[in-house]
């Protein structure tokens, strides 16, 4: 029986080279542990952490071999499952969790499991390949029924908002706080959301693309600029002249950074979430040694995707500005270019297996 599923071909959508991609057949992976739920994806959100591998095959040190693919902000079906899960079923529609930690080293039992020895994370080179495919097998625990209330792009989306949720825990409390997102992507954008679950008090946001910056209009923000047109710290300064408490920086630029150093009130806090394409961060001594600036750095995020699904069923998060673009699976490429280009205004691209 097992031989005979092997034999079944699905398609993935693979990388093969830099800013290089092709279907593939590949042969659909079957069910093997006892807990093991496999999924038929639905969709698949495209992140910056995707396009880094897209265009540069590399995110520092993580490589990627070819054919190899990327993908880690699914949502799918429940098709089949190993004898011993009990947390879904088939015909389930779920959000997956595309961390798999081993649950053994000393990262995984201080509850750390983020930062997991040994962890393999879907779509990441040497660890896991991504669900950007037919069909992908998934422990149970990776898998959080969806319900009546939420959509597969609720579950697709659940992904980065459970980082942005993660980045606020770990910024301390931002209730009543004037907070900076430097860089308006769809993880500045979660940061925002989840922030403004919490009731932080006004919102100052930057980014170098203005399609962007309306999102945050939208949203809300008190002051959006764009610091290819402006002098954002001048102008953030003349509205709040005690400085801001946090910022979160959520586009990987040095000059981002910078600014938030500047804007930052004496005791604040910087964030970092971004992931720069370059090696060493420099900082101002003087600055931000005087202004006491705490600064936190942010790895994915641990045990937030339940609290993101939960804040969108509750209705205390709304996504609805967050997806820009859809693409049928066969037009992937596209898709890719489009957000690695940043072009017609792209905040969230989704991959609709279904469209
Ligand atoms: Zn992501
Ligand atoms: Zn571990």
């Amino acid at each position: 029986m097992l031989e005979y599923k092997r034999s079944i071909q699905m398609k993935a959508m693979m990388l093969t080279g830099i800013r290089q991609m092709e279907m593939k057949d590949i042969p659909e992976p079957v069910i093997v542990k006892p807990n093991d739920v496999r999924i038929k994806m639905s969709v698949v959100g495209i992140c910056g952490s995707d396009i880094h591998y897209y265009t540069n095959g590399q995110i520092g040190t993580q490589k990627v071999k070819y054919p190899f693919t990327v993908g880690h902000e699914g949502a799918g079906v429940v098709v089949e499952v190993g004898h011993a899960v009990k947390r879904v079923k088939p015909g389930d529609v779920i959000a997956i969790e595309p961390a798999m930690p081993c649950r053994e080293c000393d990262q995984c039992l201080a509850g750390r499991h983020h930062t997991c020895r040994k962890l393999r994370f879907l779509g990441c080179p040497g660890q896991a390949e991504g669900c950007l495919m037919e069909h992908i097998v998934m422990p149970e625990e990776n898998c959080f029924p969806l319900g009546e209330r939420l959509t597969p792009d609720h579950g697709s989306i659940s992904e980065p908002l459970a980082i942005g949720v993660y980045a606020v825990k770990k910024s301390g409390s931002v209730k009543g706080q004037k907070i900076g997102i430097f860089g308006y992507g769809p993880i500045g954008m979660s940061v925002m959301l989840a922030a403004k679950a919490e009731e932080a008090d006004s919102f100052y946001i930057t980014d170098k693309i203005d399609s962007r910056l309306l999102i945050a209009v939208k949203e809300k923000a008190s002051y959006t600029g764009n610091p290819l047109k402006e002098d954002v710290v001048e102008k953030i300064l003349k509205m709040v002249n005690l400085g801001l408490d946090v910022v979160f920086e959520c586009c990987g630029q040095q000059e981002a950074f910078d600014q938030a150093i500047e804007v930052l009130k004496p005791g604040g806090r910087l964030i970092v979430v971004g992931i720069p394409e370059f090696d060493n961060w420099s900082m101002n001594v003087e600055t931000t040694r005087r202004k006491e600036i705490s600064l936190q750095f942010i790895r994915r995020q641990v045990d937030c995707v339940g609290p993101a699904l939960e804040m969108m069923k509750n209705g205390i998060i709304s996504v609805d500005n967050m997806v820009t673009h859809r693409f049928p699976f066969e037009r992937t490429k596209e898709a890719f270019d489009l957000v690695a280009d940043y072009s017609d205004g792209v905040m969230k691209a989704m991959i609709d297996f279904e469209c």
